[in-house]
């Protein structure tokens, strides 16, 4: 399967600077010859904008950094999948550390969040990953195993083919500490493994990516560890050459 590159924008950029990220990007990766999958997770304000941008790339699609399980509805605040689709987005992120551990999302509501906006037609990248006291305190295989098991609890086997997982240790995300070749690959063995207790054979073809302080001299190294399909970006996402040069390496 081609390896996944992703970039998540978090809370930065405006619709002009999304769209000027977004074209120069597809400026230089445009002719560069690449079996590589690009997602870009921009603010929703500006997903349309990046997806206009990126409309001529063939390798490239778009998605939301989150998304509510209800189909409309006295939500305020709230968006939907449909809402999603229609601003050009085709992926979703559900579960990212900064939504469990800033916006205190629950396991169960992660669970209802990935297999609502599956069954609405999105592919989903379900997140998880431990902190590190749980890591400290010997918990890794608990924590990923609650998370997969909750965030996987109400999937319609139909949908596996339009999911992915990315493994990001909250002690890695923005924080500039990148997980060793041993850390990732540990982690990424016993998820492979936890995945298949959830999802049975299936569980062989969802990619599982890495995820936390990925930057250009660090991510050919990850790419080349076993279990590791894809790596989704924050900070080094922000600018498109630094991000260029992932895709890249
Ligand atoms: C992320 O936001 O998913 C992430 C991995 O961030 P960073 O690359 O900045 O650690």
């Amino acid at each position: 399967m081609p390896k996944i590159i992703a970039a998540n924008w978090k809370m930065y950029k405006t619709r002009a600077e999304a769209r000027e990220t977004a074209a120069a990007l597809a400026r230089l990766l445009t002719e560069k010859r690449t079996d590589r999958q690009v997602i870009v997770y921009p603010p929703f304000t500006a997903i349309a904008e990046a997806a206009a941008a990126l409309d001529g790339l063939a390798c490239a699609a778009v998605g939301a950094q989150d998304v509510y399980p209800a189909a409309e509805g006295a939500f305020t605040g709230e968006i939907s999948p449909r809402m999603l689709t229609d601003a050009g987005a085709t992926w979703v992120l559900t579960g990212h550390s900064e939504r469990r551990h800033v916006l205190q999302e629950s396991d169960e509501l992660v669970g209802r969040k990935t297999a609502f906006a599956l069954a609405n037609g999105l592919c989903v990248m379900l997140c998880i990953g431990e902190t590190l006291k749980e890591r400290e305190s010997g918990c890794l295989r608990e924590v990923l195993q609650r998370q997969l098991q909750a965030g996987l609890a109400e999937v319609a086997p139909g949908d596996i083919s339009r999911l992915a997982i990315a493994y990001e240790p909250v002690w890695a995300i923005g924080t500039g500490k990148v997980a060793g070749p041993d850390e990732a690959r540990e982690a990424h063995g016993i998820t492979r493994e936890l995945l298949r207790d959830v999802l049975g054979a299936a569980a062989a073809s969802v990619p599982l990516l890495y995820g936390g302080s990925v930057k250009p001299d660090n991510a050919a190294g990850l790419l080349a560890l076993d279990n590791v399909d894809g790596l989704l970006v924050g900070g080094a996402s922000l600018e498109a050459e630094s991000f260029a040069k992932i895709v890249l390496a």
